[in-house]
């Protein structure tokens, strides 16, 4: 359960961070900027969907890909820690690969909707950090969506007006970033993720650190 991250001999659970935006906000560029910096020690959570594969994607990489069957078998089983019907398709977090990660104090990455965001919150409340990425403004999501260029114009038409929707949820997260530029956006989250892998309450091993710290001083005479 141990973290180098975490400082010396400290243990600590792992905890999840999720980053929740409107499509073309920059979340999926910046997830994957954190969990290609490897000394940041974050694993993705790679979700089940039901949504076509596009262009760039990877079955296993960017997704599981999967047929509506079998994802509400695996939702009915109980193999989901959260699901939701996002434009149109059906997207959930596979259970088993998370509760592994946390309990041998691996960190996680989940890049999931506010609806996953409220389900996971009632149900791992201390374990996760949430955080909401907006924005600069309208017309900037739109141009990000459209330099995307994977999906169909109504597909983009649809995550436009959904778009609001979403972004009115912000009150529901920890932190709020503005990412009108990738860098910053990207040490804010840096910043936010070194905190709260700080916070007293999350490091178990704290009060047995301490002691040992203190127990060094036993016994030796004050000059
Ligand atoms: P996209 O189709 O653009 O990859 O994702 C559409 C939306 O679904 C995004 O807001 C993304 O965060 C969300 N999403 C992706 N995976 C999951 C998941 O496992 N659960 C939930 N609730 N939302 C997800």
């Amino acid at each position: 359960m141990s973290k180098p991250s975490s400082g010396p001999a400290i243990e600590r659970r792992g905890l999840v961070l999720i980053l929740s935006s409107p499509s073309g906000a920059g979340k999926t560029t910046l997830t994957r900027n954190m969990i290609e910096k490897a000394e940041l020690g974050l694993r993705l959570s790679i979700s089940v969907t039901t949504r076509q594969r596009r262009p760039s994607e990877i079955d296993g990489v960017h997704y599981h890909f999967i047929e509506k069957d079998q994802f509400l078998f695996m939702r009915d089983r109980g193999d989901l820690i959260e699901w939701a019907e996002v434009h149109g398709n059906f997207y959930g977090t596979p259970r088993r690969p998370v509760e592994e990660a946390l309990a041998a104090g691996q960190d996680m990455v989940f890049d999931i909707d506010w609806q996953g965001t409220q389900q996971i919150v009632d149900r791992m409340r201390a374990d996760v950090v949430t955080c909401f990425i907006l924005p600069p403004s309208m017309a900037e999501l739109k141009a990000r969506l459209d330099r995307r260029a994977e999906d169909a114009e109504d597909v983009i038409a649809k995550r436009l007006q959904n778009a609001r929707d979403e972004i009115a949820r912000w009150p529901l997260y920890d932190y709020v970033l503005i990412n009108d530029d990738l860098g910053r956006a990207f040490n804010e989250l840096v910043a936010i993720l070194t905190a709260e892998r700080l916070k007293r309450e999350r490091r178990i091993g704290l009060q047995a650190f301490v002691d040992k710290l203190l127990s060094e001083e036993k016994g030796r005479s004050p000059r």
